[in-house]
Protein backbone atom coordinates (compact mmCIF):
# COMPACT_ATOMS: atom_id res chain seq x y z
CA UNK A 1 0.00 0.00 0.00
CA UNK A 2 1.76 3.46 -1.26
CA UNK A 3 0.27 6.25 0.17
CA UNK A 4 1.01 9.45 -1.47
CA UNK A 5 1.34 12.58 0.39
CA UNK A 6 -1.19 15.45 -0.53
CA UNK A 7 0.40 18.39 -2.25
CA UNK A 8 -0.84 22.26 -1.87
CA UNK A 9 -3.86 23.32 -3.48
CA UNK A 10 -3.95 26.30 -5.55
CA UNK A 11 -6.39 28.93 -4.67
CA UNK A 12 -9.15 29.78 -7.08
CA UNK A 13 -10.17 32.73 -4.75
CA UNK A 14 -6.80 34.36 -6.24
CA UNK A 15 -8.97 35.44 -9.15
CA UNK A 16 -11.91 37.33 -6.41
CA UNK A 17 -10.83 40.24 -4.65
CA UNK A 18 -12.77 40.78 -1.09
CA UNK A 19 -14.01 44.33 -0.62
CA UNK A 20 -15.44 44.62 2.75
CA UNK A 21 -17.64 41.74 3.08
CA UNK A 22 -18.66 41.23 -0.54
CA UNK A 23 -16.54 39.57 -3.13
CA UNK A 24 -15.67 40.98 -6.17
CA UNK A 25 -14.35 39.84 -9.65
CA UNK A 26 -11.37 41.25 -11.11
CA UNK A 27 -12.75 41.14 -14.54
CA UNK A 28 -16.56 42.09 -16.29
CA UNK A 29 -18.32 39.97 -17.16
CA UNK A 30 -21.06 40.94 -20.44
CA UNK A 31 -24.11 41.27 -19.50
CA UNK A 32 -25.84 40.36 -22.66
CA UNK A 33 -23.69 37.09 -22.65
CA UNK A 34 -23.44 36.37 -18.94
CA UNK A 35 -21.09 34.81 -16.94
CA UNK A 36 -17.86 33.84 -19.12
CA UNK A 37 -17.60 35.87 -21.13
CA UNK A 38 -15.40 38.96 -20.54
CA UNK A 39 -15.78 42.48 -21.40
CA UNK A 40 -12.33 43.68 -22.79
CA UNK A 41 -10.85 46.46 -20.91
CA UNK A 42 -9.99 49.81 -22.85
CA UNK A 43 -9.10 53.31 -21.32
CA UNK A 44 -12.36 54.64 -20.88
CA UNK A 45 -14.43 52.16 -21.59
CA UNK A 46 -15.13 48.17 -21.46
CA UNK A 47 -16.27 45.90 -24.46
CA UNK A 48 -17.35 43.08 -25.40
CA UNK A 49 -15.86 41.40 -28.63
CA UNK A 50 -18.95 38.66 -29.02
CA UNK A 51 -21.73 40.99 -28.99
CA UNK A 52 -20.46 44.47 -28.83
CA UNK A 53 -21.68 45.33 -25.84
CA UNK A 54 -19.76 48.97 -24.75
CA UNK A 55 -19.94 50.37 -21.25
CA UNK A 56 -18.46 53.59 -20.84
CA UNK A 57 -16.21 54.40 -17.25
ZN1 LIG B 1 -21.45 40.28 -25.04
Amino acid sequence: MSEKKPKFLHARWKYYKIVGDRVERLRKFCPRCGEGVFLAEHKDRYSCGKCGYTEYK
